[in-house]
């Protein structure tokens, strides 16, 4: 028993999906809440049993602890963001142990990759207020998409995910420039309007999405209210499409092929239903999206 052991330890819930990866937070856990034990933290676990699980469960419970950790996948850490902020008055900080197949926004946030070292982060961290992102009334914590790349992480099965990893976005996404699909599309910002036929549309708090493009790091920040607002338009010639993705990554660009800008607000309106990703999972069907980023709606402990 250590000194700190007793009352003043400090309540924390550990939300732990089970099949997150490749499954090896289940040879870690003793060692996680034993950790987290040692830095003053008494945990309560949490494994969750299915989708929505971890937002019931937070929302419900959050309150209740000073953090709120979340074992598993970006999707996790979705459900964990959508609980706490579905919290009226005493909001949980958040914390992330990145053990998913698809941790694209942990390298974002320069999160160790290994269970045990991001535990320790865990411990020595400090919360940090985080931008999150609202679509339609759901809470997204890095990417709102719509269009080409955007199918790929839901169509993907856990298992495909948990064996290619991140290439499973990028196999996925190769594919369906196959058949390019469009959408008529009326974005409006709070300070212009962008009206086209467009193949992708992205509101994104993160310098990367899915290994396939990254931003430059210097201009991307996580808690500044605003999103990476990124539009790819029709173009049916492989090579501009692929110096798009280059494109990209300038803060303030427009060309025949791409739309970078900065919004703290978008609606985007279509002609017709449109699926939306919401941090790599189906996040509704929408003829009209307003979007929002909600400026360091959390604290997220790193
Ligand atoms: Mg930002």
């Amino acid at each position: 028993m250590n000194e700190q052991w007793g009352e003043s330890m400090k309540r924390l819930l550990l939300v732990v999906n089970p099949c997150a990866g490749k499954q090896l937070i289940r040879n870690y856990m003793v060692e996680v809440v034993s950790l987290l034990g040692q830095y003053g933290y008494s945990s309560t676990v949490h494994i969750t049993t299915g989708r929505g699980d971890a937002t019931e469960v937070v929302s419900k419970w959050g309150s209740n602890f000073e953090a709120v950790v979340v074992v598993g996948g970006d999707g996790s850490l979705n459900e964990v963001i959508n609980g706490v902020l579905s919290i009226r008055g005493n909001q949980p900080k958040v914390g992330y142990i990145p053990a998913g197949s698809t941790n694209d926004f942990a390298k974002t946030l320069s999160l160790p990759t290994n269970i045990i070292d991001a535990a320790h982060r865990i411990g020595q961290g400090k919360p940090r207020p985080m931008d999150v992102g609202e679509c339609n009334g759901r809470y997204f914590t890095y990417i709102a998409t719509f269009g080409a790349f955007t199918e790929s992480s839901y169509n993907a099965s856990q298992k495909v995910k948990n064996v290619l990893g991140h290439f499973a976005y990028v196999l996925e996404s190769v594919k369906s420039l196959k058949n390019l699909r469009t959408y008529k599309t009326r974005i409006e910002t709070e300070d212009k309007v962008i009206e086209g036929e467009f193949l992708f549309g992205g509101a994104i708090n993160s310098t990367s999405m899915g290994g396939l493009f990254k931003f430059d790091p210097e201009n991307v920040k996580l808690d500044d209210g605003l999103f990476e607002i990124v539009l790819v338009k029709k173009n049916n010639n492989l090579f501009k499409l692929l110096k798009a993705v280059t494109d990209m990554k300038k803060p303030e660009y427009e060309s025949d092929v791409v739309v970078t800008c900065k919004a703290s607000k978008l609606k985007i309106t279509a002609e017709e239903n449109i699926d939306w990703c919401l941090d790599g999972e189906l996040g509704g069907t929408y003829k009209e999206a307003e979007i929002q980023n909600l400026k360091r709606a959390i604290q997220l402990i790193k």
